[in-house]
């Protein structure tokens, strides 16, 4: 087995064609319908929730820490490969506390954590306020900081992948959809094989076929007749401009209040988000302008000076949710012999990214041998 076709190129696609790339031998063709980092990427904030987490164990909390390792070292290999540079906040995540919150619940996490290495500070009031001192309302309890997560801009990474990969040998074709495919019973046992893609510009011979196409996963899992449903959930995000940094200009984390974040960028600038907004009845998700103005109102009411700030833009896109299991989905698409899934990220595509690619990495290399 030689020949890896991937579909998708979002930053599950990109890192998965570049750690692939790395093993000598293959031969990975991905292919995209529009560009790179088109779909969920292009929309998404980069905020990798690692240890900060509630996951404790199992593949999600697994996933995790292999993603986040794997980011310490895959940023600079890139740009050491690419030239390019990927902008990463190092500065951590700083969760804000309200009133009601379960203390307990942080104090048990960050017991756990420090067994296997990782840092959470949790303070109160006077802590919030000594850091952040921008962050002000009477419901602020306390606060627990992540030194260790880290946030990161998805397209300028997926984009550095997509360099690295394509100097290392994979071949991109974007501007292609995959529409169809050809199967055929495997010799052994009653396992389909996939053996061709049927695109918009002509046929491409696979070996092994790797899914990765976010929302675009379930039409193609339909052509192949073992349908798997990823419902698109909406998000839409602010850019603002403030006339200074907000707080410290030397301490600039990634400010989480209420599941809405509020990510430095420099030059005083931030993204603010996201909103959650899942489908109607009948499948349409349409971006509700009020449901952004709710999110701006509840980042104003824990860090008023954004009431300040001008707005730069605004965007929107749908995350891929796989319906009635847990995200993300990585593994065999069953009844056949040569098709992974690695797709529904849902909400954490970014930070899970490297970690599907090296699971299926290790999937491909039992294969190979
Ligand atoms: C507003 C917002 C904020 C977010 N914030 C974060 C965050 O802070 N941290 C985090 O970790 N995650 C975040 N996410 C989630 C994250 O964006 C997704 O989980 C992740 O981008 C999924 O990546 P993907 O590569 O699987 O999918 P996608 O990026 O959607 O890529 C799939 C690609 O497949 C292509 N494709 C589909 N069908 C076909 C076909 N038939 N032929 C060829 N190509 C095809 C599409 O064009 C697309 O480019 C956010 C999402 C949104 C919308």
């Amino acid at each position: 087995m030689s020949k890896i076709a991937i579909i998708g190129c979002g930053v599950v696609g990109a890192a998965i064609a570049y750690e692939l790339s790395l093993i000598p031998g293959l031969q990975i063709t991905v292919i995209e319908k529009n560009t790179t980092a088109s779909g969920s990427t292009g929309a998404a904030l980069g905020v990798l929730m690692g240890a900060i987490s509630q996951k404790k164990k199992g593949r999600a909390w697994r996933l995790r820490a292999t993603s986040l390792k794997r980011y310490e070292t895959l940023i600079p290999e890139l740009e050491a490969k690419t030239g390019q540079e990927i902008p990463v906040n190092r500065q951590g995540i700083f969760k804000l506390l309200f009133a009601g919150e379960n203390l307990e619940k942080w104090q048990k996490l960050q017991e756990f954590r420090s067994f296997e290495g990782w840092n959470l500070i949790i303070g109160d009031r006077a802590y919030v306020s000594q850091q952040c001192p921008h962050l002000v309302n009477d419901n602020i309890i306390g606060a627990v900081y992540s030194p260790q997560d880290r946030q990161i801009d998805p397209v300028k990474l997926t984009e550095a992948l997509v360099t690295a990969a394509t100097a290392n040998g994979v071949k991109f074709h974007f501007g292609v959809t995959v529409e169809n495919f050809v199967t055929q019973p495997a010799s052994q046992g009653e396992l389909l094989n996939c053996q061709q893609l049927k695109t918009s510009t002509g046929n491409i011979e696979v070996e092994q076929l790797i899914i990765s196409a976010g929302l675009g996963s379930t039409p193609l899992t339909e052509s192949l007749q073992q349908t798997i449903l990823i419902r698109p959930v909406l998000g839409q995000a602010i850019k603002l401009k403030l006339d200074r940094p907000l707080g410290n200009p030397d301490f600039q984390p990634v400010i989480t209040g209420n599941d809405i974040h509020i990510v430095p960028l420099g030059n005083q600038e931030y993204w603010l988000g996201a909103t959650v907004e899942f489908p109607s009845e009948t499948g349409e998700s349409i971006a509700d302008a009020e449901l952004l103005a709710k999110i701006q109102q509840e980042a104003i009411a824990f860090c008023p000076l954004l009431k300040t700030a001008t707005i730069l833009k605004t965007w929107s896109g749908k995350r891929p949710r796989p319906e009635g299991i847990p995200a993300p989905i990585i593994g065999n698409l069953s009844g056949y012999s040569n098709v992974l899934l690695a797709t529904a990220h849902y909400r954490n595509g970014v930070l899970l990214a490297p970690g599907t690619a090296l699971e299926v990495v290790q999937m491909i290399s039992k294969i190979k041998n």
